[in-house]
């Protein structure tokens, strides 16, 4: 029996990235509050939200002080454009402030409304600054399947998602994807190390392939999100940076999840050590309570495309939305205020990753792995092996999603891969809650799984 609010929505919205036929025989979930590191559901149940939302709850939920300066922000100037010479406080001081936070060439951004939109002006940005150096042939993207660089046509083709591609013959012409480091799924006999380097040289061989006078830039996450969270091995990164180095490619690193605290750092390429030309932004920017994101450029390329390229032909409605900047501004005053990256990287990363990493000694699980606070559980029937279930890919996984909304923790399901993001300000009880939560969840899917 659907309430009010499902037969509305089962009548007329069409959800992304769902079954919304089969959701709507079933009635929607109806989310109706937050606070904290909790989100209730309209019947009143309170679940642990360990995915921080889609990835963006940083400071958690219920931060009236963002409310506030929203409010104020919409009251003196709700909106007002920064196209044709026009510019607003809040604006500027977001890309003050981002200039001061980011790594130290980073110190120019460009304002979109979300992650997609930030990988499109990005893919757009990087053509037209190897064209201003009078190199347009170099335009290819390389990218790595199994990524997600977003919804839209760009964003979608950049990812490496071919369920994605599938769907409106995609990808467009000059992006193409390598592998990802993946070691769990697909390393075989090889060290992480070593993997890591076979992998990070499928970009030097791409580019061979290719000539680099083709290449305009290689992007990724530092961390890949979607797919899995897929933690590289150490071997990966330092390789991928030399690579881009010796062939003159732009590393754009997409930030989208990484940035402003998750992997224990503002951002994951210090985590990394990379040195990007562009990072994209979103999410955890605004924590999710208004939308914006950005494509943040290093001094080398902001010369060119602001000195030399004359106009960008380019730009959003909502590029640098007041109010959205305004709620960002709060949101990463807080998150100074509150020290999260260092509480991430000291204190609550090492506390839940210690107790996370343990969940590998549950029989249905065949790795545990972790990041600042990104984690993932592999699902198997056999340690020993990692095999798969006999099932199809991602049953096991849907089912334990399941058993975690119904037991007052929510995690996400990649296949048969557990991820879990859950926001900054977590606390030690919280986190030890997180655990006792997803180890009852195993408990209940392994027993399921075996019948
Ligand atoms: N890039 C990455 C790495 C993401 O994880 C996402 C969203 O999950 C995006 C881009 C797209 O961002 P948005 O959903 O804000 O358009």
């Amino acid at each position: 029996q659907h309430n009010a609010i499902q037969l509305q929505d089962a009548g007329h919205h069409i959800h992304p990235f769902t079954d919304t036929k089969a959701l709507n025989k079933k009635g929607a979930r109806v989310i109706n509050r937050g606070e904290g590191v909790y989100v209730w559901d309209d019947q009143g149940n309170k679940m642990l939200d360990a995915m921080a939302g889609l990835w963006c709850m940083a400071i958690g939920y219920g931060r009236t002080e963002v409310a506030d300066a929203v409010h104020a922000q919409m009251q003196e100037l709700p909106y007002y454009n920064t196209f044709f010479q026009t510019t607003h406080k809040p604006v500027a001081e977001l890309a003050k402030k981002l200039a001061e936070i980011s790594p130290e060439a980073i110190n120019h951004t460009f304002f979109t409304s979300g992650g997609s939109d930030a990988n499109d002006t990005m893919l757009r940005l990087v053509r037209h600054y190897w064209a201003s150096l009078g190199k347009p042939s170099k335009k290819v993207i390389i990218s790595r399947k199994n990524a997600y660089h977003g919804s839209t046509v760009a964003g979608a083709s950049l990812g490496g998602m071919t369920f994605m591609h599938e769907q409106g013959d995609l990808p467009i012409p000059n992006i193409t994807h390598i592998g990802q480091p993946y070691w769990y799924g697909e390393g075989g006999d090889l060290t992480p190390d070593e993997f890591g380097l076979l992998r990070a040289r499928e970009l030097e061989e791409k580019i061979l392939e290719l000539g680099e006078d083709k290449v305009a830039a290689f992007i990724a996450e530092p961390v890949q999100g979607a797919g899995g969270v897929i933690i590289p091995p150490d071997s990966y990164w330092p390789e991928v940076q030399r690579i881009c180095d010796k062939y003159e490619i732009l590393l754009v690193a997409d930030e989208v999840i990484t940035g402003f605290g998750r992997t224990g750092e503002r951002f994951a390429s210090e985590t990394y050590d990379l040195k990007p030309d562009v990072i994209c932004i979103a999410k955890a920017l605004s924590s999710g309570y208004l939308p914006i994101g950005g494509v943040m450029l290093s001094d080398r390329l902001a010369d060119v495309v602001i000195n030399q390229g004359g106009e960008f032909e380019h730009g959003y409605t909502y590029s640098g939305h007041p109010a959205a900047c305004a709620a960002a501004l709060k949101v990463l005053e807080i998150m100074d205020r509150e020290d999260l990256p260092n509480y991430v990287k000291n204190d609550i990363g090492p506390y839940l990753q210690e107790r996370w990493l343990k969940l590998a000694d549950h029989p249905l699980v065949g790795e545990a792995r972790m990041v600042g606070l990104m984690g993932a559980l592999e699902l198997t029937p056999d340690k020993a092996t990692r095999a798969k279930f006999a099932v199809k890919a991602g049953t096991v996984g849907l089912m334990c999603r399941e058993f975690c909304f119904d037991n007052g923790l929510v995690m996400r399901a990649v296949g048969d891969t557990m991820i879990i993001s859950p926001p900054l300000v977590l606390s030690h009880d919280e986190a030890d809650e997180l655990i006792a939560k997803a180890t009852a969840v195993l408990d209940l899917t392994y027993a399921a799984a075996k019948e």
